[in-house]
């Protein structure tokens, strides 16, 4: 059986490879002058470049850290960001630690106590859930971090407007 693949990032080429080891003669199509898609990089000057940002790998699934332990080797690597917001160094993603630097001591206890009440000890919440939530304090919260964080970092990172 034959398969054709479009574009040979993560996406395309993981598919190819697991087509192709399940018999299929598969032909992958890239626009590019590289295979790699976004995380391509290059050897300058020594040192391996991301062309287009740096990238770190994570998962949490086994099996793909397997099957991705066939083809490469791996530096370990602690990664810890803190995003400077108007003078203040917090973790982002944005969590508890984040809010409690960003807002007054009595405000963000107040907010992580509805917060931690209506979802619950270390939940992950999308933003735009945050958003529509009735109660105020989590709205003005939600409201916060979206145009603090999110905006930027939608523009910096994808060179769109968050729109
Ligand atoms: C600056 C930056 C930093 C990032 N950092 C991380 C990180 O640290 N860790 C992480 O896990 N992820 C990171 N990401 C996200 C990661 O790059 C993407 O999730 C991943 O590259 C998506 O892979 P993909 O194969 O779906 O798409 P892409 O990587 O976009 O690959 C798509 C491929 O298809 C090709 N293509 C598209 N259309 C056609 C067509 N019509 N014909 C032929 N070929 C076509 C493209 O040329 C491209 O090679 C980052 C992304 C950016 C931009």
């Amino acid at each position: 059986m034959k398969a054709i693949v479009i574009g040979a990032g993560f996406s395309g080429a993981a598919c190819a490879r697991k087509l192709a080891e399940n018999g299929f003669e598969v032909t992958v199509i890239e626009k590019n002058t590289h295979i790699g898609g976004n995380a391509y990089d290059e050897y300058q000057c020594g040192a391996y470049v991301h062309r287009y940002g740096p990238h770190i790998f994570h998962t949490e699934k086994q099996k793909v850290f397997e099957f991705l332990s066939r083809f490469t080797e791996w530096f370990p690597y602690e990664h810890r960001v803190l995003a400077n917001l108007h003078g203040t160094y917090i973790p982002v993603p944005f969590n508890l630690e984040s809010l409690r630097k960003t807002f007054p001591a009595e405000k963000a206890k107040k907010i992580e106590a509805v917060l931690k009440k209506e979802y619950g000890e270390g939940k992950k919440v999308p933003i735009l859930q945050l958003k529509e939530n009735p109660d105020a304090d989590i709205r003005e919260f939600a409201d916060f971090v979206f145009e603090n964080v999110f905006r930027f970092y939608t523009q910096k990172q994808w060179g769109r407007k968050i729109e």
